[in-house]
Formats: structure tokens, C-alpha cells, sequence
């Protein structure tokens, strides 16, 4: 069930993805050509207005003269010279029959009969009627307005009917310019969210991938936990015989018998080692490990994997030092894990140093109490100090091939001191030394 529910989220966010993807850039486009409509329809009605008010204004300015067909006529060439955007303007002086031109500025109309029935009704209902047409002929093609409206005398009694036609194709030429600028504007966003989206497309892929790593990383650790925990049952038990064994309780054997023993018995601890560091990698990446915090005296716990792992040192010739503090203030923090951390730093510490000594000290700085495990020992290069932190890292040399180890204590140690709200950071030198420092908050008011 939960693997459907899963299934149909994945499913759904996938096709909402897609969607997503089609649907943006048809949304832009549809909105800009939306707009440019707009701004087409608004543009036109706007010349529209203009054209009939110019018509108006002209035409109260003939009604003095409306009688005398020459002024008429010098009237309306002076304005035409002085109006480039006005190509032709023509007077009609309606009879009861017929509509003849009586003055125009093109010559070639004048005493030529109009017919049109828009005419008709301006005249009749004393209207100003507008239409667009373009000019087809002309190269490139012009779009006019042609305007007509009644010129009415002094005491407001319609004389004749007065058209005009303008230009307007510097102002659409301006306009398709403002257009296309914005159509280019257009193609480019559409190109642009394109490219995010199918960058959006990538993420929501690496998304997708990423849970199912995390799903499976969740399941290998599940794995290791498990296994972990199944070797370690067999693992007490084998212990178990070899403790009898070591003690005599199941009788005497010679020396090869038990130079064998020795050899099964520390493999036995390697490999419980190992199943050991796995439960607790497993337990810290799942944040399953516990902590019981307690203010803890870090030079006690110290002491005790001094007092449990000394003769290791002692065995290979090593001097350890404990330089304790005149007083040491409490950290808080959980025992048992501080004594890990210990244990696995000391340990390394006589583990990489041929000869030499060990000195651990402390030091007190900013609330926080920096506990040192300085070493003589092999120590390490620049670029290794900085993986060192790293699982299953080991450093592979000459020095360190006959040395076992997991590369796994130093991660379960930084681990759990940041749980502890801590840190451990490094200090070495190849063939001079290392230094390891455990750094803790102490609680002040012990200080
Ligand atoms: P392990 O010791 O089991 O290999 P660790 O995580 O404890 O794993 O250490 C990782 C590596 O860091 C070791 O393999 C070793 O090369 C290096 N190292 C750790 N402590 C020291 C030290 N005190 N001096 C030199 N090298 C060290």
C-alpha cells in the first residue's frame, strides 16, 4: 500500500514537471500576444479619436468661409502643405441630387460626383464617420484614416461635407517597430524559462535520484545493522570457548596449540572490532545512538583508558604523560562515548608511534576545555589530515601497510563528539608527530 502511495506521488510529480514545462511558455506567449493585441486596438482607437477631432477642428475653421470656394480652396492647400501627414482633403457642397467636389488638393477631384452612401448618411444625419484603409499600391503599403464630417455656417446650418484623409503610416511604422521589439523581448523570455525549466527538469531528475540513493543507503545500513548484529551473537560465543580455553577449564595444550589460540583470539578481536565500529556507524547515521549527558570530569575517563590500554604502550617502549590541570572543570557529556573517543585516540596514537612518548594535556580556552593526545609518532601529510575524518579512510604507506585498522574509529569519534556538541581537529607532521584535540564546551558555573 505504501509502495503504491509512493508510486502514485512520483508518478504525479513527474506529470506536474512536465505540465509544468509545456504550460509556463504557452502562459508567456499567450500573454504577450494577449498584450500586443491590446496595445494594437488601443493604438488604432486612439488615431481614430485624433483623426475625427483634427477633422472637427478644421472643419469649425471653414464654417466662416464655407461660401467662398476659392478661400476654400487656398485654405485647404495651405493646410495640407503645412500637414505632411494629411494627403488629401477634399470639400464636397451636397445639392439635393448629387454630392460634387467643390474644392480638393488634388485637382484631378474637383467637379468629380460622389456616390458613396457613408456620404449620404453624414449628411443627412449631420454625423462624423472615421474608417482605416491601407494602400495596397503604395510601397511600402499605407494605412490612412479617412474622416468625414459636416462644416456647418456661423448659425450652425450644415454648407458642406468636408473629408480628410491622414497618413498614419509613421505612426504605425513606429508601433510594428514597438512590436517587434517586444516579440523578440518575448521569444527571448520564452527561450530563457525554457532553459530554466529544463534545468528545473534536471533537478527535479537528481531530486528523484537522490531519495532513491537515500532509500538505498537507508537499506544498506539497515543491511550492515542487521548483519552487525547477527555476526556479533557467534562472535560472544567463539570469544567465550577461547576465554575457557586461555584459562585451562578444558585442560592443558602444548605451546604450538596455543601460539594458534593467540592468533585465532586476535583475529577474533579484530573482527569483533569491526562489527562493533559498523553497529556504531550504522546507529550514528541512522541517529539511533543514544547519549546519557552528565557533567563528566574528562581527566577521570582519561585516566581509566590510560589504566585499561597503558601496557600496550608500555609493551612497544612508549612514555605516556598526564599532565593534568591544577583544576579541571566538568564537561557535559556522556561517559561511556567519551571513553571511545579516548580509547580510539590514545589507541591510534600508540598504534602509528614506533618509539618515543605520548603526552596528553589540556588546556582551557573560550568555555571550552581542548583535551591534547600529542604523539611522536610516524604522523601525516597535509592532504591526508584533511581526509582523515573520512569513512573507511586509511592512510596507505610503508609505515602504515603492516598496521590493521578499519579507517572507521576516527569517523565514529568526530561523530559522536558532535553529538556531544563538540569537534576533534589535527595537527601533524610527516615523521615529526600528530596531536589530536577533543574539544568540549565546560559547564562554567563548576569552573
Ligand atoms: P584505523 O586506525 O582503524 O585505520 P582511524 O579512523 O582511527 O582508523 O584512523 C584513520 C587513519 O588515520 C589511520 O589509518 C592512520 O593512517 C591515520 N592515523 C590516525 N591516528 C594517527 C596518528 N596518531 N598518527 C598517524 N596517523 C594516524
Amino acid at each position: 500500500m505504501q509502495f503504491i502511495s509512493r508510486l502514485f506521488k512520483e508518478k504525479f510529480s513527474q506529470s506536474y514537471a512536465i505540465l509544468l514545462i509545456f504550460l509556463i511558455p504557452v502562459l508567456i506567449i499567450a500573454n504577450g500576444l494577449w498584450q500586443i493585441s491590446v496595445y494594437q486596438k488601443n493604438m488604432n482607437l486612439e488615431l481614430k479619436q485624433k483623426s475625427q477631432l483634427v477633422t472637427k477642428v478644421f472643419s469649425d475653421s471653414l464654417g466662416a468661409i464655407t461660401n467662398d470656394i476659392n478661400l476654400l480652396q487656398n485654405r485647404i492647400n495651405q493646410v495640407k502643405n503645412d500637414n505632411p501627414e494629411i494627403d488629401d482633403i477634399i470639400i464636397i457642397s451636397p445639392t439635393k441630387s448629387d454630392f460634387p467636389i467643390v474644392a480638393a488638393t488634388d485637382s484631378t477631384n474637383l467637379g468629380v460626383t460622389l456616390t458613396d452612401s457613408e456620404f449620404v448618411k453624414v449628411w443627412a444625419n449631420n454625423q462624423t464617420i472615421s474608417r482605416s484603409f491601407t494602400d495596397k499600391n503604395s510601397q511600402p503599403p499605407k494605412k490612412f484614416w479617412l474622416v468625414a464630417t459636416t462644416v456647418n455656417n456661423s448659425s450652425n446650418l450644415k454648407q458642406s461635407i468636408l473629408i480628410l484623409k491622414i497618413d498614419t503610416s509613421k505612426t504605425d511604422t513606429l508601433s510594428r517597430a514597438a512590436i517587434n521589439q517586444s516579440l523578440v523581448l518575448l521569444v527571448f523570455t520564452v527561450f530563457v524559462v525554457f532553459l530554466l525549466l529544463i534545468n528545473y527538469f534536471r533537478f527535479f531528475e537528481y531530486f528523484i535520484n537522490y531519495r532513491k540513493l537515500q532509500e538505498v543507503d537507508k537499506m544498506k545500513d539497515e543491511f550492515i545493522s542487521m548483519v552487525s548484529h547477527e555476526i556479533k551473537t557467534p562472535l560472544a560465543t567463539v570469544k567465550g570457548y577461547l576465554d575457557m580455553l586461555f584459562q585451562g577449564l578444558t585442560g592443558q595444550f602444548d605451546e604450538n596449540t596455543k601460539e594458534h589460540l593467540v592468533k585465532i583470539s586476535a583475529n577474533v578481536g579484530r573482527l569483533d572490532l569491526l562489527v562493533s565500529e559498523l553497529l556504531d556507524v550504522s546507529r550514528l547515521e541512522q541517529d539511533r545512538m543514544q547519549f546519557d549527558m552528565q557533567p563528566v570530569d574528562v581527566t577521570i575517563v582519561v585516566q581509566n583508558v590510560l589504566d585499561e590500554i597503558g601496557d600496550q604502550a608500555k609493551n612497544k617502549g612508549l612514555a605516556i604523560e598526564h599532565n593534568k590541570l591544577t583544576q579541571t572543570p566538568p564537561v557535559f557529556a556522556d561517559p561511556d562515548r567519551l571513553h571511545q573517543i579516548f580509547e580510539n585516540l590514545i589507541g591510534n596514537a600508540i598504534k602509528y608511534t614506533p618509539k618515543g612518548k605520548i603526552i596528553i594535556h589540556y588546556e582551557l580556552d573560550k568555555g571550552q576545555l581542548k583535551t591534547m593526545i600529542k604523539d611522536s609518532g610516524i604522523g601525516m601529510a597535509p592532504l591526508d589530515t584533511k581526509r582523515l575524518f573520512e569513512r573507511f579512510y586509511r592512510i596507505k604507506n610503508e609505515k602504515t601497510m603492516n598496521i590493521s585498522g578499519t579507517g572507521l574509529g576516527l569517523w565514529i569519534t568526530k561523530a559522536i563528539s558532535k553529538r556531544m556538541n563538540g569537534n576533534i581537529v589535527v595537527k601533524s607532521q610527516e615523521n615529526i608527530g600528530s596531536e589530536f584535540s577533543v574539544i568540549l564546551p565546560f559547564i562554567k558555573d563548576k569552573c
